[in-house]
């Protein structure tokens, strides 16, 4: 194999070998390869101190993951023939999970392609690419999904801010095909229409498809209220079931405005309302009015993005939490969730204990939810598992 090599430090090939993916770059023997030498994105074998390859990776020298594997041993090059092969076993996945061609297809490391995301919606992918390894084979793997996937159109969402972390610029530009038409987000029966240059991420939030599920089939007849609802997925998803009264809530005014469309398209109209506001203001002025749900849905942004704001977070949560319960109609549902991967799941159900109880409340925690299939976990990197939530019963004391 041509690439050149990075050498580890002695020992610190453990966790690649454990499973991990990333190197970190005081892993790196810069003595013997200094990390200078390379370019963002360059190819590289990663080798251990003793001069055997664990495999083909990636580099960035500006990044504090300096390189990351993508293929275990040398027999296959990082080229469009390994990203094929990559998409094809991701598809196999995606394609036995769901009927119909809408969902995450490529969730980075956990489908071996480690700083990639696709979504499909249908014939529009949406991709974001996080790493200068990924940004730099835009091309080629722009040509491997045209190959297996036939798209009519592909998006570059690269405008997440962790692109930073790479010395990379936030851009949106179109990948492939023709500007225009509609792309909708489909989730059973119904049908969404997002915006994948305007919108959220990557306009649609599958990872809580079968969370939604799960409170599909408890709401009818139920007066539903929807915080942080973006398009309105869970709350449109709700009245689609027959929720009685649905009301949902987002900062966003582009996202706000989309929700009556999205409502009137699925034939739920009627019973869904949108209003932009803060979800902390706003739910203290429906306490003030002494409004009450049946259900009340807590789906906010990550509260805690590094690990140092982890306390401050976790308070934030437990107010949120905190405030939905005392809008909650009695013998309520609580549904809660969070993103941040640095909030444990233990610690999302202790700050909804700890609201209760300072709210002489009683909390029954009935359902465990997380994020849905096509977000696969890999089980040696903690990161890819972020989303936690629960669906609770809260009674009087
Ligand atoms: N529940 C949505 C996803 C929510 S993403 C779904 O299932 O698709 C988080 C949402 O919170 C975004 O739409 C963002 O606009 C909104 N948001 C962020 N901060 C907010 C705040 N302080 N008050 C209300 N909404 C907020």
């Amino acid at each position: 194999m041509e690439y050149p090599a990075l050498y580890l430090k002695r020992g610190e090939d453990a966790r690649l070998r454990a499973g991990h993916l990333w190197v970190f770059s005081n892993e790196v023997d810069v003595e013997r390869s200094p990390l200078t030498a390379f370019a963002p994105g360059d190819a590289c074998a990663i080798v251990d101190h003793r001069g055997k390859a664990i495999g083909i990776g990636y580099v960035n020298p500006n990044s504090l993951i300096a390189a990351r594997l993508v293929a275990r041993g040398l027999d296959h090059p990082l080229d469009s023939s390994l990203i094929v092969h990559r998409l094809n076993v991701a598809l196999s996945l995606r394609e036995r999970l769901y009927a119909q061609p809408y969902y995450r297809l490529v969730f980075g490391e956990a489908d071996g392609l480690p700083g990639l995301t696709v979504d499909r919606f249908g014939d529009v992918l949406v991709a974001q690419a996080t790493t200068a390894g990924m940004d730099r084979r835009k091309e080629e793997i722009r040509d491997a999904l045209v190959k297996v996937l036939k798209p009519r159109q592909l998006w570059w969402k690269n405008d997440a801010g962790i692109r930073a972390l790479e010395h990379l610029p936030e851009v949106v530009e179109l990948g492939h095909g023709e500007p225009g038409g509609e792309v909708f987000a489909r989730e059973g029966r119904l049908e969404f229409l997002i915006d994948p240059v305007g919108g959220q991420k990557t306009g649609w939030f599958y990872d809580q498809r079968e969370n939604r599920d799960q409170l599909a089939r408890l709401a009818a007849g139920k007066r539903v209220l929807d915080m942080f609802s973006y398009l309105g997925g869970w709350g449109i998803r709700a009245a689609a079931e027959g929720a009685s009264d649905v009301v949902c809530v987002d900062a966003s005014a582009a996202a706000v405005e989309s929700i009556a469309a999205n409502a009137e398209r699925n034939g739920v109209g009627a019973r869904v309302r949108a209003t932009r506001a803060d979800a902390f203001d706003h739910l203290r002025a429906l306490r003030e009015a002494r409004e009450r749900f049946d259900v009340v849905i807590l789906d906010p942004p990550a509260f805690i993005k590094r690990k140092k704001d982890a306390a401050e977070g976790r308070l934030a949560y437990r107010r949120l939490n905190e405030l939905g319960m005392q809008v909650l109609a009695r013998d309520g549902l609580l549904v809660t969730c969070s993103c941040s991967h640095h909030l444990p799941r233990a610690a999302l159900l202790d700050g909804v204990q700890q609201g209760a109880r300072h709210l002489d409340r009683q909390v029954q925690m009935l359902i465990a939810l997380q994020q849905a299939p096509d977000h696969p976990v890999h089980p040696a990197i903690a990161e890819t598992e972020y989303l936690k939530g629960f669906i609770c019963r809260v009674l009087p004391a």
